[in-house]
């Protein structure tokens, strides 16, 4: 692990913030965990500063030492293990909070293999049971919202703040603020698309949405036989819905937050049974819809291919108009052993980001060169197997 020590770490400071953009992508690393400390595990991701994001990848799994091949990735910005939760929300939610104000559509995803900070770095620690718990993206993008809604330069609006939190599994939508009722997804000649009996909930302050927190994640991971697994098996969206106090109580602006399933590939599942496969490829679905539809958004493009999964059907509205904003916060685990994962989540990433009008997308001609020339989707499986 020598070669660490000649990276220089550049920490980010309020002055790297960088002009807003349609599409921000970014990667967060995690620290080694317990376990992995006791299987000696060797760390092979390094983040030098700058967006830049190294992964150490062993050529030949028999000399470890001798055959690190360094992998270069770019993105806008990118958190060494050592970053808090607040300082990654300063760089990615935050910036997103003021653009709903503004009457714009805002989503931030997580998006990593299963054990890799999603859940830390939306949630934190809303539990509760820790007096000085760490709060995630959620709970600090709750407190800027409240900030926001009696700063002068919004009071005038007339704003309300509510909040829906609803989980997507198997294409379907569970709404987590009621019981986990099953809901319809429909879509209108217009083409708006609507969750039919969403809860939304009023909240006047960060500790209701922090309640809310609390009863929601009860509900996600509560009467199933493995609930860790099955919270990475789907989605959870979070929802911040400004609307203007007025008759029709009218749209303002959404925030969506999201914990995204885990991305692992279907190789990966130890059991092969029918409804895990039609699990996984479900998940695949939706992860390409999504890559697909950030795409789009950032090309301008008229075609929004929204309809490819319930996720981004339900995200529809944060795929179009002039004000959306898409911020996704790739999460990597540092272990040798994760490092195929790790591989997959940054080339995802970097699809994402290789658009037009990002302004960092050139910088990395030959990182680009190398993943183009690699598969282009990373399917593990045929996704219409059972259609
Ligand atoms: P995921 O939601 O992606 O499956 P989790 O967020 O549940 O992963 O993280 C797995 C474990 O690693 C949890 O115990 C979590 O507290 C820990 N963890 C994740 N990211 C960090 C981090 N940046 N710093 C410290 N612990 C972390
Ligand atoms: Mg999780």
């Amino acid at each position: 692990q020598d070669f660490r020590e000649t990276l220089e770490i550049t920490p980010l400071s309020s002055t790297d913030l960088l002009e807003p953009h349609r599409i921000c992508v970014c990667v967060r690393k995690r620290p080694l965990n317990k376990q992995e400390l006791m299987k000696k595990e060797i760390d092979v991701v390094s983040v030098p500063g700058n967006g830049t994001l190294l992964v150490h990848e062993p050529k030949q799994k028999v000399d470890l030492t001798k055959y690190l091949d360094n992998q270069v990735f770019h993105f806008d910005y990118s958190f060494d293990d050592g970053a808090t939760n607040e300082l990654v929300y300063k760089f990615t939610a935050k910036p997103l909070v003021q653009s709903i104000f503004e009457g714009g559509m805002a989503t931030c995803f997580a998006y990593g293999q299963t054990g890799s900070g999603k859940t830390h770095t939306m949630g934190g620690d809303f539990t509760g049971k820790q007096q000085n718990a760490s709060k995630g993206i959620y709970a600090l993008a709750a407190q800027d919202v409240f900030t926001y809604l009696n700063h002068r330069k919004f009071a005038h609006l007339d704003l309300s703040v509510y909040v829906s939190f609803f989980e997507i599994y198997n294409g379907k939508v569970y709404d987590l603020l009621n019981k986990k009722t099953k809901l319809r997804v429909l879509e209108d000649e217009r083409q708006q698309v609507q969750v039919v009996g969403l809860e939304e909930v009023y909240v006047s302050a960060t500790e209701d949405v922090i309640k809310i927190l609390q009863t929601g994640s009860a509900c996600r991971t509560s009467g199933q036989t493995s609930a860790n697994a099955n919270s990475s098996r789907s989605h959870a969206v979070l929802q911040i819905v400004l609307r203007r106090n007025d008759r029709a109580t009218t749209l303002h602006g959404k925030f969506s937050l999201v914990d995204l399933a885990g991305n692992e590939r279907g190789t990966d599942v130890n059991s092969y049974d029918r409804s895990t496969l039609v699990e996984t490829a479900e998940i695949n679905r939706s992860l390409l819809a999504l890559k697909e539809c950030i795409r789009s958004l950032g090309m301008n493009s008229d075609h929004i291919p929204f309809r490819m999964s319930t996720l981004t059907k339900v995200l529809r509205d944060s795929f179009i108009g002039e004000k959306s904003r898409t911020c996704m916060i790739a999460m990597v685990s540092p272990g040798m052993a994760s490092c195929d994962y790790t591989m997959n989540t940054l080339r995802y990433a970097d699809r994402v980001k290789e658009l037009k009008g990002n302004s960092k997308s050139n910088d990395a001609p030959k990182t680009r060169e190398s993943l183009s020339s690699s598969s282009e989707e990373e399917l593990p499986l045929d996704t219409n197997m059972y259609d």
